[in-house]
């Protein structure tokens, strides 16, 4: 073990993670922390392979620990970081391991069900886990709320909108909600056809109109599935019922969310489309911080306006949908097909209307199942992926 790098600890500093750092929320968490380097400790930073982007990000911040997922890039890390005073690990159980390093606050930026094991790991410790990797809660989430009230942990969400309702929603009186509206931008494709949608690129479905995110997002806000599994992790964070929860396109993405009261009042949070402000809200949580994110100039804006979704250019709302009635398994089995039929079409090796289709496919093909622990989500994961493999080679 290398020695850790010289330590700022010091009053009303927060120790910190990031998981996924790399990535497009992982980078607006570092620039945050980076402005305020006398407010936060961190811990540990980890990606997947993006090794080079690592090893920047932990000098950086002056991360104590960096671990890169895939092993075959642990020398080049080791490499990269002599002399730091930085320890380096790799592979999957080293992300785990960052994850229960004793940050008092883990950001989860993982894209995908890879996020599940670390995410556990930061509940577990009773720490405060702020959640983008939505996909931990869409396939396990009952086991997760479950964790987190065992382990009196903080779980803070970060998606846009969830941070919207978070901030606008009276816990102390569920009762008193009558709706929560998800509002949507419609993606890139918001007015073509169905027709129109059969021959889209990966190119054209990554160029978001309003926000800049990740790969996997971007294509899931195309389809529309990144709202699907967003109404999932809504009725997982919030306690009301999953037939009071709407989707509402609002193309210009200023109001992020809204919660309407039984009385007619409805509030909502609003703000620029830029993470770094549900980041650092989730950051400076209970308290607020500066952030660089341009505020809303609602003169230059002009109108805001709403429209309902179409459920059938997009049907993928529909499927979300129904895998959070049916529950048990099926909202795994959804999350799974969709992240494999994801990576299938970013590599050209499926069309974007068979996304939908792919998952539809395994949702019909795989019977709901109770999931008693993560070994039992692991399981349904791998098994919807093998059903959504054979879907796309049928195809090719
Ligand atoms: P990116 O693809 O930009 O980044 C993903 C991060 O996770 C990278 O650091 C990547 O490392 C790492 N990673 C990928 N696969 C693995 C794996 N198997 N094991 C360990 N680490 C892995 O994604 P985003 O930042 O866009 O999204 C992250 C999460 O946040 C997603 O769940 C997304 O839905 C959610 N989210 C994102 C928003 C956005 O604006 N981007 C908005 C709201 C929610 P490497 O770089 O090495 O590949």
């Amino acid at each position: 073990m290398s020695v850790s790098p010289p330590h700022r600890a010091g009053k009303g500093c927060k120790s910190v993670s990031i998981l996924g750092a790399t990535g497009s929320i992982g980078q607006n968490t570092v620039d945050l922390i980076a402005r305020a380097p006398d407010r936060f400790d961190v811990h540990a930073v980890t990606a997947r392979r993006n090794v080079r982007k690592l090893a920047d990000i932990a000098l950086k911040v002056k991360a104590r620990f960096a671990v890169i997922a895939d092993p075959t890039h642990y020398s080049e890390l080791k490499r990269l970081l002599a002399g730091s005073g930085i320890d380096v690990g790799a592979g999957d159980h080293a992300v785990v391991e960052a994850a229960g390093r004793p940050a008092d606050w883990v950001m989860g930026a993982i894209v995908g069900a890879a996020g599940l094991k670390p995410s556990l790991a930061v509940i577990r410790r009773g720490a405060c886990l702020a959640l983008a990797n939505k996909e931990t809660l869409v396939c396990a989430g009952d086991l997760v709320m479950a964790e987190v009230a065992r382990h009196h942990a903080v779980l803070l969400p970060v998606d846009s909108e969830h941070s919207a309702i978070f901030q606008v929603f009276d816990f102390n009186h569920p009762e008193r909600v009558s709706r929560i509206l998800l509002t949507a931008s419609g993606g890139p494709f918001r007015r073509f056809k169905r027709d129109e949608m059969a021959h889209v690129t990966p190119q054209q479905a990554l160029a978001h109109p309003n926000w800049s995110m990740g790969a996997k997002i971007s294509v899931d806000s195309a389809t529309m599935m990144n709202k699907g599994l967003e109404l999932i992790e809504a009725a997982h964070l919030f306690p009301v019922p999953e037939e009071l929860i709407d989707i509402l396109v609002h193309p210009q993405s200023v109001v992020h969310g809204m919660v309407e009261y039984k009385d007619g009042s409805v509030l909502a949070q609003m703000g620029s489309p830029d993470m770094r402000t549900p980041i650092a809200y989730s950051l400076a949580w209970p308290e607020r911080m500066a952030c660089p994110a341009p505020k809303p100039d609602f003169a230059t804006i002009g109108a805001l306006t709403f429209e309902a979704p179409d459920p059938e250019r997009f049907p993928s709302l529909r499927l979300a949908r129904d895998a959070l009635k049916a529950g048990g398994s099926a909202p795994a089995v959804l999350n799974a097909a969709n992240e494999q039929a994801v990576g299938a079409f970013l590599k050209g090796a499926l069309r974007f209307l068979d996304i939908a289709d792919c998952v539809a496919h395994c949702l019909n093909a795989i019977a709901v199942q109770p999931l008693q622990d993560v070994d039992a989500v692991t399981h349904i994961d791998q098994r919807a992926r093998s059903e959504a493999r054979a879907f796309i080679e049928s195809k090719q």
